[in-house]
């Protein structure tokens, strides 16, 4: 395994001496970028600059309007929309790290009140009211826990993050607690990555009363053991005509022209908006799913072959959000103390989820009858065989309640792993290269 151990989508695998405090440290360390991502790296914090000041501009003419100062949440996340529908490039910001952007502000509006507080009860406070950031005076962006990971190579580590790509990374010393954001900062010309990280407290497990299995339906987002669903989203689509129009725009120009660098730049945004729509829906999906009120959660593995010989588009873009859903359900799961199997994708749609028995299916058959009487959506049935599969036995697997098995299919899930499961999680970016470039 050549990953080192704190990849951040698995975090919550890290196991430290544990006290019951929840102590924060940060971890700081020279990053060695090359030209290029240099360029990448300056292009993300002005612009994560520029969005900051657009942010700031738009909660002073919301209080021209009101007369409060006090902004919702809600507001920020609308000026957020604005600004994005205003000027597309604030897309070519890691969704995450734009969020964080507004969280800064946010930050600046509470000390503000802070301050007037302290002023009003007499305390000697200077009222700072959050100010335009001239240029200079922003000089990080934060990963908020995704959209980077450390790989250790031949001879160094290498950072990588999402919207800039690998940089070297001088680890010195090794990265202790759960990893809860990262920051890349650039000081005096140098770069840095700190990384903040909580010394993990961990979560009391949850009984687990209430298993579900969840398939990536052929009709829906997911289908979940119970019948209830998670609907597509509809920005699949959306982007599949926009992407097709511009890979046929960018097939059409000639090799080396500038008209071309046009059309593939305009691509390459493209992917970026899905990419960024698609984390949204995931994190709201699994956000809802983690309060519905189940207590652990068995989905199936992607195939990695299937999915490349499946060159829709469509389909490769929800394949790409299916793995970032088990990345992040994964990661939430375990936050929350609850477990969650990958299981071999292997015929859950052909198996009888009643009795086991095998049974041809067309993509167009929507129904699995079964000899045994058995009979159910297509997808309900395939959503049952991926719990049983994590569950009771049918496909060989072990009686529920085997804490050992279940043990052995959880850490399974931490070290999902290119080169050491035949399904994988694959990411979004996967999907990029294999269409844009
Ligand atoms: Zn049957």
């Amino acid at each position: 395994m050549n990953t080192v151990a704190y990849n951040v989508e698995k975090n919550n695998n890290l196991k430290v001496a544990k006290e019951n405090v929840d102590a924060s440290r940060a971890y700081r360390y020279r990053l060695y970028p090359d030209s290029k991502r240099q360029k990448e790296i300056d292009e993300q914090i002005e612009l994560a600059r520029l969005l900051y000041n657009k942010l700031l501009e738009k909660a002073k003419a919301e209080y021209q309007k009101t007369k409060s100062f006090e902004i919702k949440k809600a507001n920020f996340n609308r000026f957020l929309k604005e600004a994005i529908s205003e000027n597309r490039e604030y897309n070519r910001l890691y969704s995450q790290t734009r969020q964080n952007v507004f969280v800064r502000l946010q930050r600046a509006y509470q000390n503000f009140f802070r301050r007037v507080k302290e002023k009003k009860a007499g305390k000697k406070a200077k009222i700072g009211f959050p100010r335009f950031k001239a240029k200079g005076r922003y000089t990080s962006i934060t990963y908020p826990q995704f959209g980077f990971r450390i790989d250790r190579e031949k001879k160094c580590h290498m950072l990588r993050m999402s919207k800039i790509g690998g940089v070297k990374i001088e680890l010195h010393r090794s990265i202790e607690g759960a990893i809860k954001t990262m920051t890349i900062k650039k000081e005096a010309g140098d770069y840095y990555a700190v990384f903040s990280t909580v010394s993990e407290i961990v979560p009391p497990k949850v009984r687990d009363t209430n298993p579900i299995g969840i398939d990536m339906g052929l009709n829906t987002f997911a289908m979940l053991s119970d019948g209830r669903k998670i609907t597509k989203p509809n920005f699949a689509k959306k982007a599949e005509k926009h992407i097709a129009r511009w890979q046929r725009i960018v097939a059409r120009r000639e090799k080396g022209s500038k008209r071309r660098d046009r059309a593939k730049l305009k691509l390459e945004r493209e992917w970026q908006t899905v990419n960024n729509q698609s984390n949204d829906f995931v994190f709201k999906a699994v956000g809802d799913l983690l309060v519905t009120g189940y207590t652990s959660f068995a989905v199936e593995g992607l195939r990695i072959p299937n999915m490349l010989k499946n060159h829709r588009l469509a389909r490769s873009i929800q394949n790409a959000s299916w793995s970032r859903f088990i990345q992040v359900l994964s990661s939430k799961a375990e936050e929350a103390g609850m477990g969650i199997t990958v299981v071999d994708p292997m015929n859950t749609s052909q198996t009888c989820s009643e009795c086991g028995q095998k049974h041809a299916m067309s993509l167009s058959d929507w129904t699995f009858s079964c000899d045994c009487g058995y009979s159910a959506d297509r997808d309900i049935n395939a959503a049952r065989n991926i719990l049983n599969r994590a569950t009771a036995g049918h496909a060989g697997s072990h009686a529920r309640g085997d804490s050992a098995t279940t043990v052995q299919q959880e850490s399974q899930v931490g070290s999902l792993k290119r080169e050491h499961t035949p399904y994988e999680v694959s990411t979004i970016s996967n999907v990029e290269e294999a269409h844009t470039l």
